[in-house]
């Protein structure tokens, strides 16, 4: 049998967790007090009142009630009992070993529940178990969470979600918790309670502000991320379709949503084509590697289309992939899926390595920024191999160098800030050095910056149905924020912020038209840049990337999105793309500016079936 000291400290973390006060260390009396739960101990070991309590505790393979030796399920604790009167020391004292045998069914978890633990145990910092004890229960975060604020929801609030976890780390994380859930002395969480607290994990958006509120500091977002892995780790999230789609789809495609790279860059290269414009792919040595988000490229790959435009219109020496085509947000934030967000992250090095390029760029999709810059070395363990520039800071670079002309409008457009990239990254004063830059008539709302409301969409708050309801009627507080501003647009540098936003405006009928109210930020750019290029006379500049401009005919075929185009055509399931993109919702968008978009289509399925080399 292998004996374990208890060291002074854990053992009395362990007394004043458990409330048994009294402590007896290698005969050493270090307190005495009376038992809280008394009468249980007293009926359960000994029928005597005990005073005076454990010597060591061991845990290993050790003779049970059945007689067997049985690993890891029996806990050894010697009791030393009192003389019978009480407040008298070991003389005369009568000394026992009690050999306390924690019933199996208690230790022994179900497999999902010991997953959730192992999970937690393995990600678990010493940061986070400070997090978790340091909370006083004052319940002030609250006061700063949207969620809670606008429902009075109790299990809305951010210690239901903390508790929860700190519940399971004191329980099956602890020697204390260990013995005292055995003694009947803490709470147990089961299984059920694990499936019936999930939807709340979920009923956050991570956002961060809650941890403003906190005296301690605590970061709330930090636990509900452990959480989520841990929902992944033991497969319960796979309950949940939404989560579940996001994990196979990683899985399967590389791309959150399911899109597969023909149906990315068929449908871009459609818009493209539509306008007349080209994008570099595959390109050899380029500044920079463009990654779009899948929810970018998912839901507004039309609105994308001036981004194209905006680095093309400056030169800017970039390529897209013909095989990374997510940034792994989703699969990051939503499902907190370690290894899969490992991969992706892995992926955009190797695609990096293979082009050769210098830097990755990105366009803030809630959460980009801060997957690259922070996240990304919890999940590698160890720092992102190359440097990562957000569109918005190339932008603003762009403009100062006189790379990018622009002309101040006077759109009348307030800012919402990104939780990830203003409060969790400090991007909030770029956003506004570029946004004074196209617009002289910027509107902060109130309150801004790192005290912003979230948009409520971010981390699976829009992505996941269920929300919905809850996610419109808190969005109230940011509606509020908008309309205060008497502002036209309200802009944001991250795609989902701008969809979530878009969508409260629509809720609280904002926009007196009815028109789209909510812009990306490169769209209020775009709309100084383009009068600035037509009254240059340069508004071919924003057609052709740099490198695609006077090259041989060879290499514009091997580089651009139209070559792309050609080589999908040779596949044999062109004709099934074809038929997705004349379904497809997003195209249906396009055509109401672009009608020719469809004859487009049905020119491609001519080419396709006239083609000598298909089928
Ligand atoms: S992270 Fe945001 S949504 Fe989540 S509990 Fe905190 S304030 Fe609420
Ligand atoms: S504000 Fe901080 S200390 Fe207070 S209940 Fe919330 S997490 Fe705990």
């Amino acid at each position: 049998m292998k004996l374990i000291k208890i060291h002074n400290n854990s053992l009395l973390s362990f007394l004043n967790y458990t409330g048994l006060n009294v402590c007896y260390i290698s005969n050493t009396i270090l307190s005495r007090n009376t038992f809280h739960n008394q009468r249980e101990l007293s009926s359960l070991y000994t029928g005597l009142p005990v005073s005076l309590y454990t010597t060591h505790v061991s845990r290993g393979s050790v003779p049970g009630e059945d007689g067997e030796g049985d690993s890891g399920v029996q806990t050894l604790i010697n009791i030393h009992l009192p003389s019978r009167s009480p407040g008298t020391r070991d003389a005369g004292g009568e000394r026992e070993r009690r050999v306390i045998t924690i019933r199996k069914e208690l230790l022994a978890m179900e497999a999902e529940m010991q997953a959730f633990v192992d999970s937690l145990r393995h990600n678990l910092t010493a940061e986070d178990v400070v997090n978790l004890e340091a909370c006083m229960d004052c319940k002030m975060c609250g006061e700063a969470c949207a969620w809670y604020l606008v429902t009075g929801d109790e299990k809305l609030h951010p210690t239901y979600k903390t508790g929860f976890i700190r519940q399971i780390y004191r329980r099956y994380m602890t020697l204390e918790g260990q013995i005292g859930g055995a003694l009947g002395l803490v709470p147990t969480p089961t299984l059920a309670d694990l499936k019936e607290h999930m939807q709340y994990f979920w009923a956050c958006t991570a956002c961060g502000r809650c941890t403003l509120a906190c005296p301690s500091g605590i970061s709330i977002r930090r636990i509900v991320r452990l959480a989520r892995a841990a929902y992944a780790d033991s497969g319960l999230s796979y309950a949940n379709p939404t989560i579940r789609s996001i994990i196979e789809n990683t899985d399967r495609h590389r791309h959150s949503f399911g899109l597969t790279a023909a149906q990315v860059l068929g449908r871009v290269g459609l818009f493209l084509r539509n306008e007349g414009l080209e994008a570099p792919v595959n390109v050899q040595n380029a500044e920079f590697l463009f990654v779009c988000p899948a929810a970018g490229n998912t839901k507004i790959p039309d609105y994308g289309i001036k981004l194209i435009k905006i680095l093309n219109a400056a030169g800017v020496s970039y390529t897209i992939s013909p095989y990374v085509i997510d940034t792994g947000t989703e699969i990051d934030h939503i499902a907190v899926h370690h290894k899969l967000s490992k991969q992706m992250l892995e992926d955009w090095e190797q695609e990096a390595d293979r082009l050769g390029v210098q830097k990755i760029l990105l366009v803030e999709c809630g959460c980009d920024t801060r997957t690259l810059y922070a996240e990304a070395s919890e999940t590698l363990g160890r720092p992102f191999r190359y440097p990562i520039v957000s569109v918005d800071a190339l932008m603003l670079d762009l403009i100062k160098q006189g790379r990018l002309p622009v002309e101040k409008t006077h759109l009348k457009v307030t800012l919402h800030d990104p939780c990830y990239a203003t409060r969790l990254s400090g991007l909030g004063d770029l956003f506004r050095e570029l946004l004074n830059l196209v617009t002289d008539n910027f509107i902060e709302m109130t309150p801004n910056r790192e005290y912003n409301y979230c948009c409520n969409g971010g981390a699976g708050g829009m992505r996941l149905p269920e929300n919905t309801a809850t996610r419109r009627k808190i969005s109230v507080l940011k509606a509020n924020q908008i309309r205060a501003t008497g502002a036209d647009f309200v802009t944001s540098p991250c795609v989902v912020c701008t969809l979530s936003l878009e969508d409260t405006c629509q809720t609280y009928q904002l926009s007196p038209s009815g028109d789209r109210m909510a812009l990306v930020l490169f769209e209020v750019v775009y709309a100084a840049m383009e009068p600035a290029l037509a009254k240059l006379g340069e508004l071919d500049r924003m057609r052709v990337p740099a490198v695609l401009r006077n090259c041989d005919q060879e290499f514009f075929i091997a580089h651009s999105v139209e070559g792309q185009m050609m080589r999908l055509m040779q596949q044999p399931d062109f004709p099934e793309l074809l038929d997705w993109l004349e379904q497809d919702d997003i195209v249906k968008r396009f055509s109401k500016d672009h009608p020719q978009v469809y004859d487009d289509i049905r020119a491609l399925r001519e080419m396709v079936m006239n083609c000598e080399n298909c089928d």
